[in-house]
């Protein structure tokens, strides 16, 4: 991690620690009061409990043109995605994809490219997609692609356990850090008026629910595939399933979520001032949120095209945006979900171990 960047941060957290007057906008203040010096993992840590939402850069009287030139949302930005860069597995690779937009494109035209010729050159057999490409090609490619990136990402997040001196986790920190991400409490702004991300010094709850729809609608889209797989083989059910089947009835209405939300977070982000947030990784996090919300289209395309001409290309074109997904899963902007679920659940175990302590 730059120890600059580090620095930077830990000088602007001494002075919110010392000011407090923010204190009540988000998760980061209380935890930073409770602590006198911060370690690197300290800093860290507050950096990932950080949602960006730009609340304290507004209120704060020390910002430029004070001598004390604060920003706290970009010196935590920067901390977070260097965090991500140096915790995740291969290291190399997330270095180079968190801030490079072209090398992002590439990944994505390579995959879909391959796809679009493998279910070309396929000569498969079956119903629905099946027709276009068999189980067991997709299985195959896509085992590896997923677990692969799983398995950087549990690298990372290990790390970034020891790093910041986590204890063993218990079944109530787990609930309190889920409760927490589930209704985005800490994009509220502490008043419940909601946060300064694209509306300046005036508070919208926009990027609150955008943010969720993103969210219910992946977990919905993660329940219908995981609904699939057991219709498939434990009830020998496999695809294609009816319009009133489970993975339609959940994967329909996530990928409508999941399409909505993420074009919405476009253009708030579109709105929003690049300098307070991590301006060298704007083009990359912009790319990874239009590509989540092209494989939710055409997810929601292939779906009403399942049985038209040419749905051998809409199936390659789903396929080949999935694939680029999961690829670039550990090093792009989806890596703050996982982290920040680690972060509240850090969180939760500071609170109950000073409830305890009093
Ligand atoms: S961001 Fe500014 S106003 Fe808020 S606690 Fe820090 S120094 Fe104080
Ligand atoms: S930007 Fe928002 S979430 Fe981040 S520290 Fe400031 S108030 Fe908290």
């Amino acid at each position: 991690m730059q120890i600059e960047h580090l620095n930077e941060a830990r000088r602007q957290v001494e002075i919110c620690n010392a000011c407090r007057y923010c204190e009540g906008f988000c998760a980061v203040f209380p935890a930073m009061h409770a602590e006198r010096a911060f370690s690197d993992g300290d800093i860290t840590q507050f950096a990932n409990l950080c949602h960006n939402c730009r609340g304290c850069y507004y209120a704060c009287q020390y910002t430029a043109p004070h001598e004390f030139d604060l920003n706290l949302p970009a010196a935590l930005a920067e901390v977070r995605r260097e965090s991500w860069e140096n915790y995740v597995w291969p290291k190399a690779l997330a270095r180079r994809f968190q801030t490079n937009a072209a090398l992002f494109c590439s990944i994505l035209a390579i995959c879909l490219t391959c796809l679009i010729l493998f279910v070309k050159i396929m000569d498969a057999e079956g119903d629905g997609f099946y027709a276009h490409l068999s189980h067991n090609a997709m299985i195959a490619l896509f085992i590896p692609a997923f677990l692969l990136p799983i398995f950087g990402l549990g690298i990372g997040l290990r790390r970034y356990w020891q790093d910041i001196g986590g204890a063993r986790i218990k079944w109530v920190h787990i609930k309190h850090a889920f409760a927490s991400a589930l209704a985005l409490k800490n994009l509220s702004g502490g008043h419940g008026d909601g946060c300064n991300f694209e509306e300046q010094d005036r508070f919208s709850h926009q990027r609150r629910y955008a943010h969720q729809a993103i969210m219910y609608g992946f977990l919905l889209c993660f329940a219908a595939t995981s609904a699939g797989t057991v219709l498939h083989y434990l009830l020998d059910l496999p695809a294609p399933y009816s319009s009133l089947s489970l993975p339609k009835l959940l994967g329909v209405p996530g990928g409508i979520m999941l399409t909505l939300g993420c074009g919405w977070m476009i253009l708030l982000k579109r709105r929003s001032d690049r300098a307070l947030g991590d301006a060298k990784a704007w083009h990359a996090e912009f790319g990874f949120t239009a590509l989540l919300g092209s494989v939710a289209f055409s997810g929601l395309l292939l779906w009403i095209w399942q049985d038209a001409k040419g749905a051998e290309t809409v199936l390659a074109l789903h396929l080949g945006l999935v694939l680029a997904f999961f690829l670039l899963l550990p090093f792009s902007k989806m890596a703050h979900g996982f982290f920040r679920l680690a972060a509240l659940i850090f969180d939760a175990q500071r609170q109950f171990k000073a409830q305890a302590d009093s």
